[in-house]
């Protein structure tokens, strides 16, 4: 596996990889990976000819006072296991690369990137869309790969790519779970025994939003305060969002169809989870 830190030495490692023509898969990354991150590697690995990944902790995501600097970085561990999966080529710059001096140009998404993550995050999908454009125009994938564990910013990124006319096809993978339930999060590692614990809750929550609307439940305001009922059974959790949206334009629907998204966030201390399910 290459493993490249400089804007320009990434263009051209994508240009020579790109000449023969295969499919080029790209799974952008913050690292502390896990077996939801590799899910997407393995997906893109058996679809494409070429597959390359990113490791990097943007910081323009990351509003004043978040996790930026405690974030979990474990690049070497990172790179075995990208290295296992077959991954070709790995881009890991530093931030002042991404983000030289006097660069002040942006990619905003309104509405849809206001919206769930980016209302209790004002700045985040800015800071997201921004990072993933300049990724997709520095290596140049024909097919991009995103989990479904965030919902919301693979519907802002899939408005980007639509209103920015790039010619990639965003594929979104299924949620990787723990054997308990537990969305795979690299901010699982901020968790103590009890704070898995109480983690929990989120799943909890879905699961019975989920068993309900397969025994006929549709109503999104019976649905939600079921949700609730289960979440405020765990003191140890504050929940952020608690929301049944179009997965397009992720704005409230009152009564559940399928593929509608159903979305929680909440923090367990000062750890911020998400989770969510698509109606069957
Ligand atoms: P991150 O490193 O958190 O930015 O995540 C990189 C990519 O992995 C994103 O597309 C995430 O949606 C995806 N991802 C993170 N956790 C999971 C999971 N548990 N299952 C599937 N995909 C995931």
């Amino acid at each position: 596996m290459q493993i490249v830190t400089k804007v320009t030495d990434m263009q051209s490692a994508c240009r020579k990889l790109r000449a023969n023509g295969v499919l080029w898969g790209f799974v952008p990354t913050m690292g502390a990976l896990h077996e939801g991150h590799l899910s997407l590697v393995r997906q893109a690995r058996s679809e494409c000819g070429v597959v390359a990944a990113s490791i990097f902790v943007n910081p323009l995501q990351f509003g004043p006072g978040e996790d930026f600097a405690q974030y979990p970085r474990t690049f070497e561990g990172d790179c075995r296991l990208l290295e296992a999966e077959g991954v070709d080529v790995l881009f890991a710059p530093e931030a002042a690369e991404m983000y030289p001096e006097g660069a002040v140009t942006t990619v905003s998404v309104p509405g849809v990137g206001d919206r769930l993550d980016g209302a209790s995050r004002p700045g985040h999908f800015t800071g997201v869309a921004t990072v993933v454009a300049k990724l997709f125009h520095i290596v140049g994938p024909g097919r991009a790969y995103f989990g479904e564990k965030d919902a919301a910013q693979l519907a802002v990124l899939r408005q980007m790519v639509r209103d920015l006319n790039f010619d990639i096809e965003l594929v979104g993978c299924a949620i990787v779970r723990d054997s308990d339930g537990l969305a795979l999060s690299s901010r699982n590692k901020y968790l103590d025994t009890a704070g898995r614990d109480h983690a929990l809750a989120l799943h909890r929550a879905l699961q019975q939003m989920e068993r309900m609307i397969m025994t006929g439940e549709r109503q999104a305001a019976t649905l939600i305060q079921a949700g609730f009922e289960v979440l405020k059974a765990s003191d140890g959790v504050r929940v952020d969002y608690l929301a049944i949206v179009d997965a397009k334009t992720l704005l409230p629907v009152t009564s559940v169809d399928t593929g509608t998204l159903v979305a929680v966030a909440a923090y367990i201390g000062a750890t911020r989870l998400i989770d969510n399910f698509l109606v069957a």
